[in-house]
């Protein structure tokens, strides 16, 4: 059966990067790996993936090659650097990027691509660390029905909702489209929160309350036990959601939209990691609102007859 497989290469073994990875081995596709960090590769190797040796070596080793990277500037270096992946390109390649990045990044790097015969898709995902592990990300993807079609057995390994969405770039528009929804909610819950606690009501009865009508929300579903105990451990690093917010924030520059509520959500986040918080859990904006309110929901929870279950 293995030899029918394509040969995949996967850069960028990170919380997400990891799981990706180990669930592309378990289906039986031939992978080689790569990082900056050597640890994160041995352990793959460990688990039978092939140590790569550049973005180049990777590329010009797999038919697919797959990228999970921080950000716009580490997914150019990897593609477009000295020993970078689009020095393998050829005719019938496909590179699959699932990073969320600009989406005038990824139209680059499809046009290219194209020069050469080779194929790219940008397909980021959400459903975050815990739908990487299980499998079950959704992922919206960018580019040709052709490359898609190719694409899909892939995808299909690591997630359950897979959605073509458009062209090279579309991919990449929708998630900063859900990073808006995302961020502007996780405010909007920590300021009722915090002013509720505030004003003397238990944060875990508000919370309860919120969650049974039209305020209900999976960002408290998931991240209630953190608003309420006041500890953010990642999860999602406020450092990648304040660069998902640039992301949007200029791309509402060159569309002609204004977005005032994510604009003030990204000066929110922008102070949070300017104040040594950029790798709390995104929940953890609520303690930027905390300062300023000078009041912590952790302690009105911890004084609370309810335990915050
Ligand atoms: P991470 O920082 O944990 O992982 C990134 C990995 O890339 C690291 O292991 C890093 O060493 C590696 N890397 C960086 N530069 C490299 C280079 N030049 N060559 C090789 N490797 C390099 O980040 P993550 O949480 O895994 O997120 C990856 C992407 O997925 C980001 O764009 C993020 O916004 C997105 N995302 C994350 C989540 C989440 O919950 N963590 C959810 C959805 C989407």
């Amino acid at each position: 059966m293995t030899e029918h497989m394509p040969t995949i290469g996967f850069i960028g073994l990170g919380i997400m990067g990891r799981p990706m990875a180990r669930n592309l081995l378990a289906a039986g596709y031939p992978l080689t790996v790569l990082d900056v960090v050597a640890q994160a590769v041995d352990q793959l190797v460990a688990e039978g993936a092939t140590a790569g040796i550049s973005p180049r070596q990777v590329a010009r080793d797999s038919d697919v090659l797959i990228t999970m990277l921080p950000d716009s500037p580490e997914v150019r270096a990897v593609y477009l650097g000295a020993d970078g992946a689009f020095e393998a390109l050829r005719d019938g390649w496909l590179a699959i990027d699932m990073s969320s990045i600009a989406p005038g990044t990824a139209r680059e790097l499809a046009e290219r691509a194209a020069a050469a015969g080779a194929e790219t898709l940008d397909a980021p995902v959400s459903g975050g660390d815990k739908g990487a592990i299980a499998g079950t990300l959704s992922i919206m993807v960018g580019g040709s029905e052709a490359a898609f079609a190719r694409a899909r057995p892939i995808l299909e390994v690591l997630g359950k909702t897979i959605v073509h969405v458009g062209p090279a770039g579309a991919g990449q528009v929708v998630k900063v489209c859900n990073q808006v929804v995302v961020g502007v909610v996780i405010e909007a819950v920590s300021e009722a929160l915090l002013l509720g606690a505030k004003a003397g009501v238990d944060p875990a009865r508000i919370a309860d309350v919120l969650q049974g009508g039209l305020a209900s929300t999976k960002v408290l579903e998931l991240r209630r036990q953190n608003f309420l105990s006041g500890t953010f451990d990642p999860g999602f690093r406020i450092r990648l959601h304040l660069k998902d917010l640039k992301n949007a924030l200029e791309l509402a520059r060159e569309t002609g939209v204004a977005m005032p509520a994510a604009a003030a959500v990204e000066q929110l986040m922008r102070a949070a990691d300017a104040n040594g918080r950029g790798d709390l859990d995104h929940s953890g904006l609520l303690t930027i609102l905390e300062d300023l309110a000078g009041f912590r929901v952790a302690d009105a929870a911890s004084r609370s007859p309810h335990p915050a279950q």
